[in-house]
């Protein structure tokens, strides 16, 4: 069974509002790094059955495609196609990117009205250009940070690492680089709320329909074991930040009884939190 059969999900969120799952390939990450400041006593059981022999764990590209009575608003990009064969091997890129994978499901990329991005990071932005280079969009508008824009496109070595600089200026030179500053309404029933912490201008992204609410709140909650607000990945560049807004979103979504969506969990991306003693914990639906 592929990861796909797997997860495919989907919801009615009343109002005329649905949401669709789309996983858009996998890649691979250093486990060390992604649990952080965590010791590795304290993680490697969780992770047993998927580690590699390298130390790295699968991650998965998850989209969500939203339809609402006032446009389709399409979350995430993945890495895309335009990596060349090193660096697909390097980062162990598999299975579909976002525009084969929509087309899988059935949507037509031409038709997405806005494309929001939790941040600009390789794994979620690299799918903003088609393998030609061309919009992969072409009728949309890009919704990421203003803060984020300035954050990846920074001389900061670290951020060159994180950002495909090259990219994004292609982007940006195409006078594509849309951009949101703080709280937005993107569509009517889908707010962006900026959160920094994972990266500068990091956004969580929150689709409210008349009956049901999902939240997804980009790479400051990849994995199940991120519900942990003190559990942040060594790839944050503000973590305190994180632990901070991790907090108050978590909060907010347990009072509201919101449905969350996991940024690269492949098996189990779906569910909701509950808290537990000082912390939180996920629960797969
Ligand atoms: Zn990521």
């Amino acid at each position: 069974m592929t990861i796909r059969e797997e997860t495919a999900w989907s919801a009615d969120l009343g109002g005329g509002t649905r949401i669709a799952l789309i996983q858009a390939g996998t890649f691979r990450s250093d486990a060390g790094t992604l649990f952080g400041p965590v010791p590795r006593f304290m993680w490697q059981q969780l992770v047993v059955d998927e580690i590699d022999a390298q130390g790295a764990l699968l991650q998965a590209l998850n989209c969500l495609l939203v339809e609402t009575p006032a446009g389709r608003v399409l979350i995430e990009t993945g890495i895309g196609e335009r990596s060349d064969e090193k660096t697909r091997q390097r980062r162990v890129i598999e299975g579909p990117p976002i525009l084969a994978a929509l087309r899988a499901a059935r949507f037509d990329p031409a038709t997405v009205d806005v494309v929001a991005l939790s941040h600009l990071h390789f794994d979620h932005a690299g799918g903003l250009l088609a393998a030609d280079g061309s919009a992969a969009f072409p009728r949309a508008r890009i919704a990421a940070q203003k803060l984020e824009w300035e954050f990846a496109l920074g001389d900061n070595p670290r951020l060159q690492a994180s950002y495909d600089q090259g990219e994004l200026r292609l982007v940006e030179q195409a006078g594509w680089a849309g951009a949101v500053d703080g709280e937005a309404e993107l569509l009517p029933g889908v707010t962006a709320i900026r959160t920094g912490g994972h990266s500068g201008g990091h956004q969580a992204l929150v689709v409210r329909g008349h009956e049901r609410t999902v939240a997804f709140f980009g790479d400051l909650f990849m994995r199940p074991w991120s519900a942990n607000p003190r559990w942040v990945t060594a790839f944050d560049d503000f973590p305190l930040t994180s632990v901070e807004v991790k907090v108050r979103l978590f909060r907010r979504a347990v009072e509201e009884g919101w449905t969350v969506v996991l940024s690269h969990e492949a098996r189990t991306p779906v569910g909701r939190l509950v808290a537990e003693r000082d912390r939180y914990r996920f629960e797969p639906l």
